[in-house]
């Protein structure tokens, strides 16, 4: 369907920009024009709407719907052994599927319209069911398949038929423990593996031994690699990921709240990083981008380097996250010829009347009781049905699944 969205004030990311007045047409799922006076066959009007490009999250486990807020001040340590562990050793392949719903189903409600999904899947039966998910769910998905914290590594068999689950929305990347979690000699075949069936490598990283300059050792490091985390990473290894043209994903308020180490946003900037925001776990943190827009900010100041702005914060959660999972030609801005994957924003809600910069107030004051529509591909997110639904389908899984002690 061709359609315009009218007399919107519309943000665009590449650069940051507020349009006030203006219009977006869509043909066959792309933004078609972006300017004044457009016309399509549908108009729908969009006064005191803002309309920006749909937020990217690089990196989040989904399925952790299940675990939400099971303990808000956990340490990563007892993230690991009171609910990975655990759920891990139970969580079936239907399981993970709900979860993976309700996850997605979260994020599109609230305006992310890509997610990197680190799904930890112990076998193919697990990534094909999260997959399915995914699909049912009408979110863009860049699904992680790789092996559980607690587990062993995804059988070569297992990744060469994984890699054939994508299409359409979904692309698939393999998500490896890597080196700072894995022996050296695993993490170089699993890199190759990747390599070979062209697929991205999505990994955790810490700052002990080096883990980047590892990889450069290897022949590994180069820009289809996608690092979550790495607080405690020495500026030379940020540095190598920055010439590398690799990517990194913060997640500021899950590293805030389980304890990674100092936020490190502005080393990120000055060290020329390219920078995407993630979720990572509910189980400690709220799933939508704005509070993490705002834990961006909040946060930027406990960290040494370049000045944050806003409109950087709005970046890294749309164009430049996009970028750092290797989708920035096709969503993140609204550039001509993009996905219209766009979000509408009641702008006269009483939480945002009264801003003088729009685009500062998507980011320190909106929230997502904000969002009117979603569009996917031009396709617009609508699952009324989903919330009795997944509330049943998830207490039933919640009554199969066990978190350690509290
Ligand atoms: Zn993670």
């Amino acid at each position: 369907m061709d359609f315009v969205l009218r007399n919107a004030l519309v943000i665009d990311t590449d650069p940051v920009v507020a349009l006030p007045g203006t219009d977006v047409l869509i043909t066959d799922g792309r933004i078609a024009a972006v300017g004044e006076g457009l016309t399509a066959g549908t108009v729908i009007d969009c006064t005191g709407r803002i309309v920006l490009p749909g937020f990217v999250d690089t990196h989040r486990h989904l399925w952790q719907v299940l675990v939400r807020s099971f303990l808000a001040e956990m340490s990563l340590g007892e993230y690991l052994e009171k609910i990975l562990r655990p759920v891990q050793a139970v969580l079936s392949p239907e399981d993970l599927a709900i979860g993976t719903l309700a996850g997605a189903l979260e994020c599109l409600a609230s305006g992310i319209t890509t997610v990197q999904d680190y799904s930890f899947a112990p076998t193919f039966d697990h990534a094909e069911a999260a997959v399915q998910a995914l699909r049912e769910s009408g979110i863009r998905a860049m699904y992680g398949y790789g092996q559980p914290v607690f587990g062993p590594a995804c059988s070569e068999e297992d990744v060469r038929r994984g890699a054939g689950l994508g299409g359409g929305l979904v692309d698939i990347a393999l998500a490896p423990l890597g080196p700072s979690f894995s022996d050296i000699t695993v993490v170089e075949r699993e890199w190759r593996l990747a390599r070979s069936l062209g697929l991205r490598v999505v990994t955790h990283v810490a700052g002990h031994d080096n883990p980047i300059s590892a990889l450069r050792d290897r022949g590994l490091l180069d820009a289809n690699t996608t690092f979550a985390h790495g607080n405690d990473l020495g500026d030379d290894e940020l540095k190598l990921i920055a010439e590398a043209g690799a990517g990194l994903s913060l997640a500021p308020a899950v590293e805030a709240a389980m304890g990674h180490g100092k936020p490190m946003v502005r080393r990120t900037r000055a060290l020329g990083v390219p920078t995407g925001l993630g979720v990572d776990s509910v189980t400690v943190v709220a799933g939508d981008m704005f509070s993490l827009m705002r834990a961006t900010l909040l946060s930027a100041h406990l960290s040494e380097g370049a000045h944050v702005t806003p409109a950087d914060v709005l970046r890294m959660a749309t164009i430049e996250g996009a970028a750092v999972i290797g989708m920035a030609d096709r969503v993140g801005s609204l550039g001509v010829g993009k996905q219209a994957d766009l979000v509408v924003l009641r702008a006269d809600d009483l939480n945002l009347l009264g801003a003088h910069d729009p685009i500062a107030a998507v980011v320190s004051a909106a929230h997502p009781g904000n969002v009117e529509k979603v569009f996917v591909g031009g396709v617009r997110s609508q699952r009324q049905d989903v919330r009795l639904q997944l509330d049943g389908l998830s207490s039933a899984a919640k009554s199969r699944i066990r978190p350690g002690n509290r």
